[in-house]
């Protein structure tokens, strides 16, 4: 079988033109970002220079343009990237793009200028095509996402083969005599290239496209996940989700060899109505930050509301839990939460959980033993034993200042 080149050629621009009307429709209906226009008219250009090529017989003024929309596809491609991948620090700056692209351009405009041999022309214009594809592949092979997007990958190795018809068609007419390489072999390849290069970049456009969208969606869902379920003043999970993670967390342990503490800051009413509700913020602000510090990973914090705080903790004492509470008081002793005022001061109540007992019926009664800390004069940490209707308070244990 025999191939008629021009028809060919002219089969390879139509694909070409369809594969950047195709990026068209796409940007035009679709979410798109930064960098995709500058592929699309990379495509558009290319397309309309190899147009003007096959008719450089017709209407030879129309060479230099045809050479130059040709050669700047690795560029504008690479300018789309440089957008799309703008977090990216570039180690080669954008202006070396484009004095390459001068510079070939302009390579061959000086050989076609002093009248030189085609063969001359064509090498000049090969030497810098290939130097442009090999300098487009490079960069794309040194992006740090590019192991792992098979998008770039493809475009890259589009840009090997480019350089590599290049590379073909220099020493096919730089052979001193009509060997192996005479003939249509490096058109054809040519044409070939433009076809596959107009195919990956419907592919590679379409691909970074969606693979964006999915990494902005997982960052936004991640997003949502923390504003749903923390509370975002303190870091510390909210009431719904404590309950969530205590509930799941009393499925893998033992009720009963864990301890649960309620706690609440001490006349904090009168830090917000004197102090304003800014310090009344950070106050809660430190006291999620020396609770998350003195956690182990297994233990479970949460904010119940207002300036109410509850801790699971998973394989502890009541007399353990109760050094926590001091740990805790003791982190916040050491932070100030406005300039010269007191130190904040906790209550805590704290009950060993019973076997089978919610996590709802043991946060009642370390409520109760909290209410008592607070009838004990506050900056206390009081046990509660027995049940919900017949509480038993423990010894209380003075915490921060107070104890000394
Ligand atoms: P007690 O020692 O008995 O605990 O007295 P208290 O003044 O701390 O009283 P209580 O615990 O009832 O006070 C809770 C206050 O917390 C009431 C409310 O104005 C304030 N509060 C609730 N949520 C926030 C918040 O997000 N920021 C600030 N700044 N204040 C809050
Ligand atoms: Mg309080």
């Amino acid at each position: 079988m025999t191939l008629h080149l021009p028809t060919l050629n002219f089969l390879s621009i139509a694909v070409l033109a369809l594969s950047a009307g195709v990026m068209t429709l796409f940007g035009r209906t679709g979410r798109v970002y930064r960098g995709f226009w500058w592929w699309a008219t990379a495509q558009w250009l290319l397309a309309l220079g190899l147009l003007l090529h096959a008719l450089r017989d017709e209407e030879p003024s129309l060479l230099p343009l045809a050479n130059l929309l040709i050669l700047q596809w690795p560029i504008v491609v690479l300018t789309g990237m440089r957008r799309f991948y703008a977090r990216h620090t570039w180690r080669v700056p954008a202006l070396v793009d484009w004095l390459l692209l001068t510079l070939a351009f302009g390579a061959w405009l000086a050989a076609s200028a002093a009248q030189g041999s085609v063969a001359t022309c064509v090498t000049a214009f090969a030497v810098g095509a290939f130097a442009l594809n090999l300098y487009g592949a490079v960069l794309l092979m040194r992006l740090a996402d590019f192991r792992h997007s098979s998008a770039l990958k493809a475009l890259a190795l589009t840009e090997w083969a480019a350089a590599v018809v290049q590379a073909f068609r220099i020493l096919q007419v730089q052979a001193p005599s009509p060997g192996r390489l005479a003939g249509d072999a490096v058109p054809v390849a040519s044409a070939l290239v433009v076809v596959v290069s107009a195919l990956v970049m419907v592919y590679f456009g379409l691909l970074l496209t969606c693979e964006r969208t999915e990494s902005n969606l997982r960052v936004t869902r991640r997003k949502l996940r923390f504003l749903a379920n923390m509370d975002t003043l303190t870091r510390v999970p909210n009431r719904r989700h404590f309950h969530e993670l205590a509930g799941r967390a009393l499925q893998s342990i033992e009720a009963a060899r864990a301890a649960v503490m309620m706690f609440d800051i001490d006349h904090f009413k009168q830090i917000n109505d004197l102090l304003g509700h800014a310090v009344g913020d950070e106050a809660l602000r430190q006291v999620g930050r020396c609770t998350r510090d003195t956690l182990r990973e297994v233990d479970v914090a949460g904010r119940l509301g207002g300036d109410e705080f509850a801790v699971l903790l998973p394989g502890t004492s009541v007399s353990d839990a109760m050094a926590v509470a001091a740990r805790i008081v003791g982190k916040l002793e050491h932070r100030q939460v406005a300039p010269r005022i007191a130190p904040l001061s906790l209550s805590f109540g704290v009950v060993q959980m019973f076997p089978d007992e919610t996590m709802a019926e043991a946060l009642h009664r370390a409520d109760q033993a909290l209410y008592e800390a607070k009838r004990q004069g506050r900056s206390c940490a009081v046990a509660a034993t027995g049940d919900e209707e017949q509480p038993v308070f423990g010894e209380s244990r003075r915490l921060g200042l107070a104890a000394g």
